[in-house]
């Protein structure tokens, strides 16, 4: 894409009404444009980093089975209602129609995917079954104050699964859990399962997944040797304890922030909708429920936290906006320009998605804005390209400058 035809552009001040780093950052750059506390849009650049993170998702769950569907977000109350939630869920959105009907959107989905299931689900031969979708929710959130990573409206990753017995549910569990650790990984950051009570649902252990960092509204307890990780708000544990599950690390505690979670529903949702099937011997058996959270924009907002320097944001190749940032210190159609112009196109053609700033400003001025942007490489086209065709890549992450040819550039491993 050219940068002269980007609609948004970058600003040089930080925005007075926000707090945190990630939003300022994302503001800054124009990936995201906030419409008020805790709700924001995403614009060109921020929604290529969504849908990257999406895309990392979508595998992984589709390798485990999930099948994607997009449900309804505004919901009748009636099922709401009939599991509780509409009186003791306190996030919940209540609307009322001009009519006097009552409405809510969806903060989850329990409440339409079980219906959902109930009518195709009937024997035990349609069982398991992982039904997922990636779209908006909506939360009363008491506190918005930490930019894109506690929203009043946000996108998740939530999968729901139905299983005909407990061994069946834990062997799924399990696999999501690796699932998961493989996302994390993918998106360049490091997770932690922690242990943690299932909160509203159930009594039963949940994993939530957290991401160390200062951002984060989480404490956690981890192990400096093992795996072993709890969060601190439940547990009877402190810093400098020995682990109790490796007795070889001792338990560091941190902020961090959850970036997903995984719960055992047991038959809840089953009993409140009446969904039976027909087990072996043809009797009525209520199926075991799980459900399985991914904050996809919190994680971007964790990714700008982790990652974000001095200079901008600074985004993995498995999440960038664009791979290269093709940078052209030309003025109007001067040599420099054509040469720009040239390797865009072969760019294009090589499958390479590139941003390519092909605006009359300072170097200066590009060079800043490009840092801010936080394109993994920033390919400079200047005198040296024209006359001895080396052109400078300067990796956003590192800062390491390297000379590479054109042929080089358009290798399929660069
Ligand atoms: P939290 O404790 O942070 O409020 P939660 O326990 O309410 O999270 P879930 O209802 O299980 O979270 O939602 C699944 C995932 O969605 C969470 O793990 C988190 O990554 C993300 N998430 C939850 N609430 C928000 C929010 N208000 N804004 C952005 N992402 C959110
Ligand atoms: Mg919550």
């Amino acid at each position: 894409m050219r940068q002269s035809q980007l609609f948004t552009k970058a600003r040089r001040e930080a925005p007075a009404d926000e707090v945190s780093k990630n939003a300022q950052l994302l503001v800054r750059a124009g990936f995201v444009h906030k419409e008020m506390a805790g709700v924001y849009s995403y614009l060109p650049l921020g929604r290529r980093v969504l849908e990257k993170i999406e895309r990392v998702v979508r595998e992984e769950m589709d390798a485990v089975g999930g099948q994607e569907i997009r449900m309804a977000t505004l919901h009748p109350s009636e099922p709401w209602k009939q599991t509780g939630a509409w009186d003791s869920v306190d996030v919940v959105f209540k609307l009322m129609s001009r009519t006097e009907k009552e409405y809510t959107v969806g903060q989850s989905e329990e409440e339409i995917v079980t219906p959902i299931a109930r009518e195709y689900l009937t024997s035990y031969k349609d069982l398991p079954v992982a039904i997922y979708q990636i779209g908006q929710k909506y939360r009363d959130e008491l506190r918005a104050k930490s930019g894109i990573m506690r929203g009043r409206e946000f996108t998740m990753k939530d999968m729901y699964s139905f299983h005909e017995t407990q061994e069946d549910f834990d062997r799924f569990y399990a696999e999501v859990k690796e699932a998961y650790l493989k996302i994390y990984s993918r998106l360049g950051l490091i997770a932690k399962a922690t242990e943690a009570s299932g909160g509203a649902f159930t009594t039963k252990l949940s994993y939530e997944f957290m991401v160390l960092t200062d951002a984060g509204e989480d404490d956690i307890l981890y192990c400096n040797h093992c795996s072993y990780c709890v969060n601190a708000e439940i547990s009877d544990q402190k810093e400098g304890n020995a682990c109790t599950r490796c007795n070889a690390g001792e338990l560091s505690r941190a902020k961090a922030s959850e970036v997903g979670n995984i719960f055992d529903l047991g038959t809840k949702y089953a009993k409140d909708f009446s969904f039976t099937y027909k087990d072996r011997e043809g009797k009525d058996q209520l199926p075991i429920m799980g459900c399985f959270g991914i904050g996809i924009s919190r994680l971007m907002g964790v990714i700008a936290e982790t990652f974000g320097d001095e200079k901008g944001l600074v985004w993995s190749l498995s999440v960038a906006p664009f791979a290269v940032h093709l940078v052209s210190l030309g003025k109007g159609d001067d040599e420099i320009s054509k040469v720009a112009e040239a390797l865009y196109v072969d760019l294009q053609k090589a499958g390479v998605e590139v941003l390519y700033d092909d605006r009359d400003l300072r170097a200066g001025e590009k060079f800043a804005e490009s840092d801010l942007l936080g394109i993994p490489k920033r390919v400079i086209v200047g005198r040296e390209a024209v006359a001895s065709g080396v052109f400078e890549v300067v990796d956003r992450a590192t800062g390491k400058v390297e000379k590479k040819s054109r042929e080089a550039l358009l290798a399929p491993s660069a």
